[in-house]
């Protein structure tokens, strides 16, 4: 009943699994249309995006996850998942695509240099306390547009965590840090789908 999926191509998936079994869920790592299609949800993990771009067009999953996207699924993507949810990319490698379907631009290894990797607090809408939020060559959300709703920025207004209906992104990893509230979040919108 509440079986959701993790995209198991590449990048921190078991980390992903781990957070949603202990939430509850049934989980089921996806490599094929076939395990996309048993699911009512799918994460798209962390790691490189350029990767699980080319991985999900080799294994035939890239038109599947677009048309589940667009039929509503509730997908939430952490830092490569949210440039692959994203539906414009800026700074990817030559040829990478998104799945798209959030109404955001988002630039790839947008902290450069020594805050390539950081941590932080968090203030984000619907929280009653900041989240610990990890930075790890993390994109940047570099505009919005009026499908899409910011949710958390950092300090300067760099948006970090956006919603959209079905769709969830952050750039930074909860499941990493074992802050639960976003996958709750998924896995509310899991259950009202
Ligand atoms: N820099 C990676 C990418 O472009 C994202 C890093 C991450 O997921 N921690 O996909």
């Amino acid at each position: 009943m509440n079986r959701v999926g993790v995209l198991a191509l590449q990048g921190d998936v078991r980390e992903h699994a781990r957070m949603l079994t202990a939430l509850g869920a049934q989980v089921t790592l996806v490599r094929r249309p076939d395990e996309l299609a048993s699911v009512r949800g799918l994460v798209l993990p962390g790691g490189e995006s350029s990767v699980i771009d080319k991985l999900a067009r080799a294994f035939g999953l890239q038109q599947p996850i677009r048309r589940a996207i667009a039929a509503g699924m509730p997908v939430y993507g952490t830092c490569a998942g949210l440039i692959l949810l994203a539906e414009r990319v800026v700074d990817g490698i030559a040829g990478q695509e998104s799945f798209g379907g959030l109404d955001v631009t988002v630039q790839r290894n947008a902290f450069g240099g020594q805050v390539e990797s950081f941590e932080t607090e968090l203030t984000v809408e619907g929280f009653d306390s900041p989240t610990h939020a990890t930075f790890i060559r993390a994109p940047r959300v570099v505009e919005v547009g009026p499908a899409a709703r910011p949710i958390a920025a950092l300090p300067d207004g760099t948006v970090v965590a956006v919603r959209q209906e079905h769709l969830l992104g952050t750039a930074f990893h909860p499941e990493v840090t074992g802050e639960p509230r976003f996958h709750e979040l998924f896995l509310d919108a899991v259950r009202s789908a």
